[in-house]
């Protein structure tokens, strides 16, 4: 049997497992992606891109790929029983700010974001094997060999890291026997994509209350609307398209709605289920397969793009000969970040089942999502000199317009977006020196001396800046350290634990 040796399996090419084989393709590091699918998912499901998932997918060369293929929310339109309607905004926007280049969600069909990712893979150099199914692993001190099943029998892979990213039934889940709490929300739901005519598409329509609830949204970008409804808990659900037009004809009391074609359907029972541990040994766990929870609130998609964005760049950095521990710092950082993420979207449930509330605010745009007490987390300014609102290690660090040197127009996220670790220096009372260079930290120098111009003090602003501060940003964007001594024994020691060398 031939087997085919690499560093990373990627069991799952859905959005997380797609977003972590792109960030291991941009650094270069050697991966297999796989999924037992024969064909790419057709359905929009996942359709709410939150900003700061914007954010990252702007650091992957994507972000306006998407913006330019989905479209923003149209306002919500909930149909009375007197013949009359309120409308509504569907989500909280707000302009794009010198911190915050994306103001609000961006719509676009789970089958097309994955397009957008499977695109620039294919740009890297890469592509999902698609009817490749994980059949079983096994691991041991080097490396995990795991048995592929394809049309043409079976392969074996020999890697360093096994990660799945294989959704809410995660098979890489159940073979590590990791528990999976949690409850069955007692809620069944159908979604389908539809070519429908007769309804305006600038409006995301609602009609009923309670268990007779039916919404039709225009899918941005395409000329479908997503049907989502409630349906009962137990038995045959009728999905045919004589069925659907049926029930959208009997929910909105509309018989001028003509169905023409279903191209995509699913009922699904919600449940809130997060799983004991994201690690053990050399599997990881990432996306669905670690956290499942209502739909509410639009969060699933994006806290599974971001488990990845969070594990990519430690199996780089452990690749290249960081110590083994950051990796435990993966499961530590985005456990805590999906509990908390299970509470909204079950909250969120129960605003739109009790007051038919469906909109999302700020909470929802996982902007203000952070590590602080991470281990990750350095804070070496003086206590009680911080103001509680301050920038705070293990924040997401904000972007700043500023200037080159050369006057050029130039945003803070340009820089940060490299996908290394920067060291920002405001100020500093000495330049830095090719004797101060490390392997995978850019250090960037902010004044009017430096590389970097902050004219109008939004640098300063954001980070709470004084003339020779210093942030340490991590390569996924967050604060990693706050300080004024680069070489202090806690900055040092903060640099040898994440494989940051002299
Ligand atoms: C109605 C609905 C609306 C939603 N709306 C939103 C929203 O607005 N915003 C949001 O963020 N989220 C939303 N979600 C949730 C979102 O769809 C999921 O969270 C997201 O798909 C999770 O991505 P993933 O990559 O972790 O898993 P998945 O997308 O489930 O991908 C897992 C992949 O693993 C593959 N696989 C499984 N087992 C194996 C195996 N043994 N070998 C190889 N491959 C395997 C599967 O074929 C699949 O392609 C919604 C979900 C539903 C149902």
């Amino acid at each position: 049997m031939n087997t085919i040796h690499t560093d990373i399996l990627i069991c799952g090419a859905g959005a997380a497992g797609l977003t972590l084989a792109l960030d291991l393709a941009r650094r270069h590091i050697a991966f297999l992606l796989i999924d037992q699918a024969q064909a790419p998912f057709a359905g929009s499901r996942g359709k709410g891109i939150q900003p700061r998932s914007l954010e990252i997918f702007e650091a992957l060369g994507v972000a306006d790929r998407m913006v330019a293929a989905g479209g923003y929310y149209p306002p919500q339109r909930k149909y009375r029983a007197d013949g009359g309607y309120d409308e509504q905004p569907s989500t909280e926007a707000a302009a794009s700010s010198p911190t915050e280049p994306y103001g609000q969600p961006l719509m676009l069909a789970q089958y097309l974001t994955e397009g957008v990712l499977r695109q620039r893979l294919a740009e890297l150099g890469h592509a999902p094997r698609y009817g490749h199914a994980l059949a079983g692993f096994e691991q041991d001190a080097d490396g995990v060999s795991a048995g592929v099943a394809t049309a043409d029998g079976e392969t074996t892979v020999r890697a360093r890291y096994l990660v799945g990213a294989d959704g809410g039934r995660s098979f890489v889940r159940k073979a590590l026997d990791i528990g999976f709490p949690g409850e069955s929300m007692k809620a069944r739901a159908l979604v389908a994509d539809l070519t429908l005519s007769g309804l305006e598409r600038g409006i995301w329509h609602r009609w009923g209350d309670g268990p007779r609830q039916l919404g039709l949204c225009p899918l941005m970008g395409t000329g479908l609307f997503q049907l989502q409804m409630p349906v009962p808990l137990e038995g045959e659900v009728d999905v045919s398209q004589a069925g659907l037009s049926a029930a959208i004809a009997e929910r909105t009391g509309r018989a001028d709605l003509m169905l023409h074609a279903v191209h995509w359907r699913s009922v699904y029972e919600m449940s809130s289920r997060l799983a004991e541990r994201y690690r053990v040994g050399r599997v990881f766990i990432a996306g669905d397969a670690a956290h499942v929870h209502p739909p509410t609130g639009g969060q699933g998609l994006n806290t599974s793009v971001q488990d990845a964005w969070n594990l990519g760049w430690k199996l780089a950095a452990v690749l290249g000969g960081a110590p083994d521990a950051l990796l435990d710092t993966y499961e530590a950082e985005r456990r805590a970040i999906a509990a908390g993420m299970l509470g909204l979207a079950t909250r969120l449930l129960d605003a739109a089942r009790q007051q038919n509330d469906l909109r999302r605010g700020r909470e929802t745009q996982q902007l203000d999502l952070g590590y602080r007490t991470s281990s990750l987390s350095l804070d070496e300014r003086p206590r009680g000199a911080v103001p509680p609102a301050a920038l705070h290690a293990g924040d997401r660090a904000p972007d700043a317009p500023c200037h080159g040197a050369a006057g050029q127009p130039l945003r803070l996220f340009a820089l940060l977006n490299s996908g290394d670790w920067s060291l920002l220096r405001y100020e500093p009372a000495m330049p830095s020196s090719p004797a101060d260079a490390r392997r995978g930290l850019r250090t960037i120098d902010i004044g009017a001396a430096g590389e970097l111009r902050d004219d109008s003090g939004h640098l300063r602003d954001a980070y709470g800046f004084m003339p020779g501060a210093m942030a340490l940003i991590r390569p996924d964007g967050y604060v990693a350290a706050l300080s004024h001594n680069e070489r202090s024994p806690a900055m040092a020691a903060y640099l040898q634990s994440v494989g940051l060398r002299s």
